[in-house]
Parts: structure tokens; sequence; C-alpha cells
């Protein structure tokens, strides 16, 4: 029998490790209860699933056609948003599959070894998803082509004269790789991808869907009314949707009766900094910082990330995609730019530019 190899996470971060955490505002992160839970919320099959149909249909019918020909699935890549279900899409096609799923991530995988180690431990036809792909070592990139496109890998022993290469025959297998930056993958690892497909965010329908679905799993009663107000306000995301609803289940339990009426979800809600059209704190100090310090823009992100004294990464994937989704932030050769919409939601009156600055002239 194969000896199989297991791939150790690192335990201790890297120094710097820190800078990379996006912020705690963010309400796209995965949560502890997200982690704890693990299977519990998220779907297992295509059925259960919630919106993103295009998406749902073309894995479908590829998967079918696969298991059919007795072929592993194409190579796929999911890509947009944190929060979004690239996770959940992944494992369901690895279970829809009938094979074993093994997930790692971009970061993880320091060393071509660490790679060597899960590619060689595949049986046939399994999944390897990973996660944030487009944080792949280069060296690591570079051995995925090979596995990607012939289902071989070169391990090199030794170093200068006496290196020798060795190929090891892989097993057929899919890789899942999810980004949220679609833009910073290199053509050749792309283009090895035969399914690429971008999940978008959800409508308010579906994620009052996601809500009832998820209220129904953790056995808390509510209404629709309130579980629109949480649909609303979920930034159309369902792991946020999810992150509030638990919010919401605390907060009825202790303040009211553990129902989720309107009220009680208002109330909650409010107490979560989550406003009306569902915007966290960070995402309104963004178009704050535009509109007060930067007379609604143009301004760079380097600028506005110094000034909020956040990743440029966190602005971009995180905060960013849901407001111009909004259609309350728009981006110029120039810079981001707040709308009409920002100005109107954050209750403030547009001053026009060179009165602003005359005014602050004058004032010196
Ligand atoms: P991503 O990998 O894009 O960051 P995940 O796959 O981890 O997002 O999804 C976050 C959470 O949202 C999951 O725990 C799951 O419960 C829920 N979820 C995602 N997509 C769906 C969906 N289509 N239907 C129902 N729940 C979903």
């Amino acid at each position: 029998m194969k000896k199989r190899r297991t791939h150790k996470p690192k335990s201790t971060p890297k120094p710097g490790a820190q800078k990379d955490r996006p912020s705690d505002e963010v309400l796209a992160q995965p949560t502890p209860e997200e982690r704890e839970d693990k299977w519990n919320l998220r779907p297992r099959t295509f059925d259960e699933c919630i919106g993103q149909r295009p998406v749902v249909e073309a894995l479908s019918i590829a998967i079918q056609a696969a298991r059919e020909r007795g072929e592993p699935l194409d190579h796929v890549l999911f890509y947009g948003p944190p929060g979004l279900g690239k996770t959940t899409f992944a494992r369901i096609i690895a279970n829809e599959l009938g094979v074993s799923f093994k997930g790692t991530s971009g970061p993880a995988l320091e060393r071509g070894g660490d790679l060597v180690s899960i590619l060689t431990n595949l049986e046939e036809r399994d999944v390897l998803f990973i996660d944030e792909v487009h944080r792949l070592p280069r060296a690591v990139e570079e051995l995925l082509y090979s596995a990607m496109e012939d289902f071989t890998v070169d391990i090199i022993f030794d170093k200068g004269a006496h290196a020798r290469i060795y190929r090891s025959r892989l097993q057929p297998f899919t890789l899942i790789g999810a980004t949220t930056r679609a833009g910073f993958l290199s053509p050749p690892l792309r283009q090895r991808f035969g399914i690429v497909r971008e999940l978008t965010f959800y409508s308010e329908d579906d994620l009052k869907k996601a809500v009832h679905r998820s209220a129904g799993l953790l056995d808390v009663p509510i209404d629709d009314d309130s579980a629109g107000v949480l649909a609303l306000r979920s930034r159309g995301t369902i792991r946020i949707a999810n992150r509030l609803l638990r919010r919401v289940r605390d907060y009825a339990q202790v303040k009211g009766d553990g129902r989720i009426i309107p009220e009680i979800a208002a109330a909650a809600l409010a107490l979560e900094g989550v406003d009306d059209l569902g915007l966290a704190p960070l995402d309104r100090r963004l178009l704050e910082v535009i509109v007060h310090h930067h007379l609604g823009g143009p301004v760079g992100i380097d600028a506005l990330a110094a000034t909020l004294q956040e990743e440029v990464q966190t602005l971009e994937d995180m905060v960013e995609p849901f407001l111009l989704h909004m259609g309350l932030l728009a981006r110029t050769g120039k810079g981001r730019i707040a709308t009409e919409k920002a100005y109107q939601h954050l209750g403030v009156e547009r001053v026009e530019k060179k009165a602003r600055k005359r005014g602050q002239r004058e004032l010196l």
C-alpha cells in the first residue's frame, strides 16, 4: 500500500503575519462560530444551495458528464468577494463527485515540498481546493503547471551540478482554486483552469431564503419580515446573513422570548453597528474619509488605506466590492469618488469643490 504522507499546516505565524489580518470591522471574515459549526450551515449538495443559478447549472452538467465518463472534473476557478460560497461550492463539487476533499491555501504552501506531499497523496479524481490561489509562491505555482496539465510533478533532489530531477506521476485529480482577485492570477495558471466562474452578490430574495434556511437549522423561530430585515442588511453575502442571524438570535434570547421579530432584529442590528443599507463601520468610514477629507474624491487607494490605517488589500477585497455594487462608490482613472447616493446615505450635503476649497482658504 502507498505510504501516505500528511501535510502539516504551519503552526507559528511568520513575523508580520498580523499585518495581513483583515480588520475585525470587516464582516465578511469567517466567524469562530462558522469554523466551529463547520458543516452545520453549509449546504452539502447543489439542491440545498441558494442562488448562483448559472454557476450551479454549469457545474451540475460538467459533474454529470465527468462522472459518466469516469474522468476527473476539469480544474475549476472561483472568483468573487469573500463569503459568497467559493469554499462551499468546492466542497459540494467533491461531494457530488463522490470523492475526497483536501483543502489548503496559497500562503500555507510555502515550499514546493508542501505541495508535492499533498499532490502525491491524492487519490484518483479527488478534489484539491486551494483558497487564495493568487497568493501561491512563484516556485509552488510553477510546480502546479505540469500537475494540472499532465498530472506529473518534477521533484528536484540536490542542487547545482548534482541536481537530479525525478518525474512523479500523479493520480488524475481536480484542482479548485478560489480567489478574491482574478486579475492577480498569472496567465499560465489562469489558462489551466477549464471552468472559470464568478460568484456574485446574492439578491435580497436569496438572502431571505438563506436566513430562513439557517434559522431552521439553528432552530430559531423567525417571521418573514424579520428575515427581510436581515436580508437587507447582509451586504449581499450569506456569510454575513448567518453571522447577523446568530447575533440577533442571542439578542432575542436575552432581551425577548427567543423569537425573532422585526423590532428585535432592528435593535440587535443597531447594536452591531450595521446600518439600514447593511454598511459596517469600516464601509462608512471609507465613504466619510472620501467625502470629508478629500471633498468627494478622486482619491487613490493608498491614501485611503493610510488615513483609515487599513491594508490596501483589505479595502480592495472586502470593502470596495460591495460599495461599488451598491453604487455608493465609483472608480475613475484618477481614483475613487463618492457618488451622490453616498452623500445621501451619509446625510451630507455635497458642496461644490471650488466653494469648499475657497471656504477652507478663507478660514486660514
Ligand atoms: P467563501 O469561500 O467565498 O469565502 P464560503 O463558501 O465559506 O465563502 O461561504 C460562507 C458561508 O456562507 C458558508 O458557511 C455557508 O454556510 C454560506 N453559503 C455560501 N454559499 C451558500 C449558498 N449558495 N447557499 C447557502 N449557503 C451558502
